[in-house]
């Protein structure tokens, strides 16, 4: 049984010592006009430590560590097998490292302890390990050509990649980044989100003791600017972005202003969920689309947070969705019983809230709307479902980022997708029927990088690619697919008579 209580946790984070600076060249370092930004906790709003808010200077520091290492050849010169060791050696630290690295997580993001044990940091390592599995498995070709040549096609490493994350998955978006990055033989300038960049800077050091070279992963602290200037940098190759759509938007354009780096953007969603009349299992469905929504506090870019339900079934499913969703109650995120923490900072409650009070305006609320336990400190929103008449209400459009779901009726099939695909986005999709050819047919037609049918969320392994459609993004995460964008392709052709 694990005996991780909350008197456990609240234990361990009285004795945890928390590092805010950036990590530059293979050693910790305040920003190098001493400045620092407060990293508050959002389960009371208390400060947790300075953390080094970085700027020009820091992130030129980074950037030229990264590029010396790049070429000195001290980790792209290893031979694939040699880095996989250490990539290995670094996996295992994490998941030593499991308690300490979850706390960081939880207390910095608000997402709960049962989840960030689970998933969050055990995923990074695993991320780490399978791409480490791979990287000296996979080589090139020997393409067809004339006979008087040998042409060989080959995968280089791209250099600097910058790798510029959100706050919703800290640990694990970071991972699905540098771990293919660095496996390919780059080095990584990392910044985190100045909402939760704690487990990126404890990482660093991790991975320095696990053998990787100095300057071949650096961490930045900081807001959105050291994530400009890497954008703009014209020592920087390659921008691997997750976070917003508007902010994937000034990437490219800073890619273009500057180097015309490879930009590759993981953005937001607004993913339908449709379950059609024939759907096999209610329950299962009803189960699947709450967490859909309320895991993680609905800051997910897969969020199913459009619930579309045939009319026939709709007010059957509703009860049993309402029933699914009461079990989601916001508590603190340190408590191993919590499923819902709070919401990452004050700054994200007041946009969740501000969209609840338009929807109470364009849709009718049929449960939550409120912020709760405000007492704490902390910031924290109960499970809210609206139900919408027409698909364009703009809690039905736009993504939200927090537990807010909009449910919308259709009739057929055909409006189904046409309402599912009316949207600028296209990360996630997810269809449930017993009709074979309705799966086939919906999950063909849905304009969306992953279409689930008859599950929600599923495929937690590294196997399948991971991005979007549309204004979802571009390029892919996950997978051997994810190597693609940190290499560069030759053609080398070699005349031999
Ligand atoms: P955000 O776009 O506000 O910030 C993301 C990162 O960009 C942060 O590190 C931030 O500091 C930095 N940033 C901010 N302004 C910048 C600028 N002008 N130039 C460069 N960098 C800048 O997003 P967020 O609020 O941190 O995360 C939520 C968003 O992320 C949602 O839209 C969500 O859907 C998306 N997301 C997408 C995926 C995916 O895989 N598609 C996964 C997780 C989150």
């Amino acid at each position: 049984m694990d005996n991780r209580t909350l008197a456990y946790w609240q234990d361990k984070f009285a004795a945890l010592s928390i590092e805010g600076r950036a990590f530059i060249d293979g050693e910790y370092r305040p920003a190098e006009g001493g400045q620092t930004f407060d990293c508050l906790s959002p389960i009371d709003g208390k400060l947790l430590v300075k953390v080094a808010d970085s700027r020009a200077a820091d992130v030129d520091a980074a950037v030229a560590a990264a590029r010396r290492a790049f070429d000195s050849h001290v980790w792209s010169g290893l031979s694939p097998r040699q880095r996989k060791a250490i990539l290995l050696r670094w996996a295992t630290s994490i998941r030593d490292h499991l308690d300490e690295l979850s706390l960081l997580e939880t207390l910095d993001a608000g997402k709960p302890i049962r989840d960030t044990t689970t998933v969050d940091v055990p995923g990074a390592a695993y991320c780490l390990e399978w791409f480490a599995e791979a990287i000296d498995k996979i080589g090139g070709e020997v393409a067809p050509s004339d006979h008087h040549l040998v042409g060989l096609v080959t995968r280089e490493p791209i250099g600097v990649v910058a790798a510029v994350v959100p706050w919703n998955f800290p640990i694990l978006m970071a991972s699905w980044k540098f771990g293919p990055a660095l496996a390919a033989g780059n080095s990584v300038v990392l910044k985190p989100s100045e909402k939760s960049p704690l487990t990126a800077i404890r990482l660093a050091q991790l991975a320095y003791e696990a053998g990787i070279p100095a300057g071949v992963f650096n961490v930045v602290p900081g807001s959105g600017e050291p994530g400009k200037l890497l954008a703009l940098h014209q020592d920087v190759d390659c921008l691997a972005f997750t976070g917003s759509t508007n902010v994937g938007k000034l990437i490219m354009q800073y890619a273009g202003q500057s180097n015309l780096k490879r930009v590759w953007l993981e953005l937001g969603g607004k993913s339908p969920n449709i379950v059609m009349p024939d759907c096999p299992d209610l329950d299962r469905a009803a189960s699947a689309a709450a967490g859909a929504i309320f895991y993680n506090m609905g800051e997910m870019c897969t969020a199913g947070s459009r619930l579309l339900v045939h009319r026939d079934i709709k007010a059957a499913f509703l009860d049993k969705l309402i029933a699914a969703a009461r079990n989601y109650i916001p508590g603190n995120p340190l408590d191993p019983q919590t499923s819902m923490g709070a919401i990452v900072d004050n700054v994200q409650l007041e946009r969740v809230l501000g969209y609840i009070e338009t929807g109470r305006t364009e849709a009718k609320l049929l449960l939550g709307g409120s912020r709760v336990k405000k007492e704490s400190g902390g910031f924290y929103i109960e499970p809210t479902i609206f139900d919408v008449t027409t698909a364009d209400a703009t809690v039905a459009r736009e993504e939200i980022f927090g537990p807010v779901l909009s449910v919308i009726a259709f009739d057929t099939v055909e409006e189904a997708v046409e309402i599912a695909n009316a949207s600028q986005y296209g990360l996630a999709a997810a269809v449930w029927t017993s009709n074979l050819t309705i799966a086939h047919e919906v999950a063909r037609s849905l304009r969306a990088g992953t279409v689930w049918v008859n599950c929600y969320d599923e495929g937690g392994d590294m196997n399948f690619p991971f991005g979007g459609y549309k204004q979802s993004g571009n390029g892919r995460d996950k997978s051997l697919h994810a190597l693609d964008k940190y290499t560069e392709l030759k053609s080398t052709l070699m005349r031999i008579r």
